[in-house]
């Protein structure tokens, strides 16, 4: 058996060799969870100019700490608008986000000054030069770098774009992904149950997960547990398809097809991956399409899209982050009959920021993940006792 690690690293080499998508120019809002393909330079400066964090005064430090008379308002510059330089010795109505008048170096918010009959003013505090002045380029400096490619863009990306006035980004095209689920038990929800059959839960999920990663997903439905059925499907998803996801039928049973119907139309490697749920993962080819195939127990199948076909199919996107990070956190339990392969849990974290597996850790039980927060992992065959460090990859890492 081959270890997580040495089965993503050659995942990732393989998707290396095929080369990147790509590009092409969308609108920004169509860009939501998508891979740049090209960095992002800002245009120009942000803010373009000095403007006024307050609504106050804007004048002379060191004239409006020394006045000895109230002081005359000479203009008003709400947002938006531009304004005229200072004229000394007075102050200027100034509003948040107004540009700053040539002149003036200081603004005073609205709540330390006192407005007389006269509409003159005077102020209960000093102002220091720059108070309440946001600078021109304190946020990003014209020419530079704000996006860098590989990143998948999420909404505060996007803004980031507005905020220098792009309105289109470059993308990568993405990847066509179809998606099998296999065996003669399976019935679709909405579907009577017969005594011996059970609802097909894995495809939904896995096209979720799929287009969760901004992929074009092709539902090619449930495949029968019968040789020549599953060779023309695959042969035809081939055709549409970068990438084809199967679950189910890749162990070594009689009734499990999928391996021999690959293994005729291309080639085939089955995996035993030191990974508990998980254990048996095939790869291969058929036509021009990459063959992934994922075990059908359903908890197995989701932990192996997790950590190995996701990232996989990122790579395939460049995108910059494709195995997900892990957290380090103190074990909130004993395991002390470690497994000989690598365990990932089901648990969540406690009010302390310690990890606690859920009680029923059987990889057919799906609620053992709807029911927690991310994965606990435990290193092959060591046993953990509470108050050590484990690994723990929250769900929202693989968003
Ligand atoms: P297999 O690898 O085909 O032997 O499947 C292993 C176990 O996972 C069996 O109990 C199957 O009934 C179950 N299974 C396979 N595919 C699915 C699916 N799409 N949805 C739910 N359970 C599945
Ligand atoms: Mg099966």
């Amino acid at each position: 058996m081959r270890s997580l690690n040495d089965t993503l690293a050659q995942l990732l080499e393989h998707a290396e060799g095929c080369g990147l998508p790509a590009g092409e120019s969308v609108p920004l809002y169509s860009a939501l969870g998508k891979v740049l393909a090209h960095a992002v330079h800002s245009p120009l400066d942000v803010p373009a100019y000095d403007n006024s964090q307050m609504d106050g005064y804007a004048g002379v430090a060191v004239e409006m700490n020394n006045a000895l008379e109230p002081m005359l308002v000479s203009q008003r510059i709400p947002a938006g608008h531009a304004g005229d330089p200072l004229t000394p010795g007075t102050v200027a109505r100034i509003f948040t986000g107004a540009p700053i008048p040539a002149g003036a170096n200081a603004v005073i918010m609205q709540e330390q000054a006192v407005v007389d009959e006269a509409g003159r003013v005077r102020f209960t505090e000093p102002a220091t030069p720059g108070q309440n002045i946001r600078p021109r380029a304190g946020d990003l400096k014209g020419g530079q770098l704000i996006l860098d490619r590989g990143v998948r863009l999420k909404p505060a990306d996007l803004a980031l774009c507005a905020s220098v006035g792009l309105d289109r980004v470059s993308i990568r095209r993405p990847l066509t992904v179809a998606v099998f689920s296999s065996g003669d038990e399976l019935r679709q929800p909405g579907e009577s149950l017969a005594h011996g059959q059970i609802y097909d839960s894995n495809r939904p999920m896995i096209l979720a997960m799929v287009a969760e990663l901004g992929l074009r997903v092709l539902d090619m439905g449930c495949l029968p547990d019968q040789l020549e059925v599953t060779k023309t499907q695959l042969a035809k998803a081939s055709e549409s398809a970068d990438v084809i996801l199967t679950c189910g039928g890749v162990s070594v049973g009689e009734e499990d097809h999928i391996k021999a119907a690959i293994a005729s139309l291309g080639t085939l490697a089955l995996w035993k991956v030191a990974m508990k749920p998980g254990k048996p993962f095939a790869f291969g080819t058929v036509g021009s399409a990459t063959f992934m195939g994922m075990p059908g127990n359903p908890v197995a199948a989701w932990v192996t899209f997790a950590l190995l076909v996701r990232p996989y199919l990122l790579a395939r996107m460049g995108a910059d982050a494709c195995s997900p990070r892990r957290l380090r956190v103190p074990a909130a339990f004993d395991w002390t009959a470690p497994d000989s392969r690598q365990e990932f849990l089901r648990g969540r974290l406690n009010e302390h920021g310690a990890a606690v597996p859920h009680g029923r850790q059987n990889s057919g039980v799906l609620s053992s993940v709807t029911e927690s927060e991310g994965l606990i992992e435990i290193p092959a065959s060591t046993p953990v006792r509470a108050g050590e460090f484990v690994g723990f990859i929250p769900y929202t890492f693989l968003l």
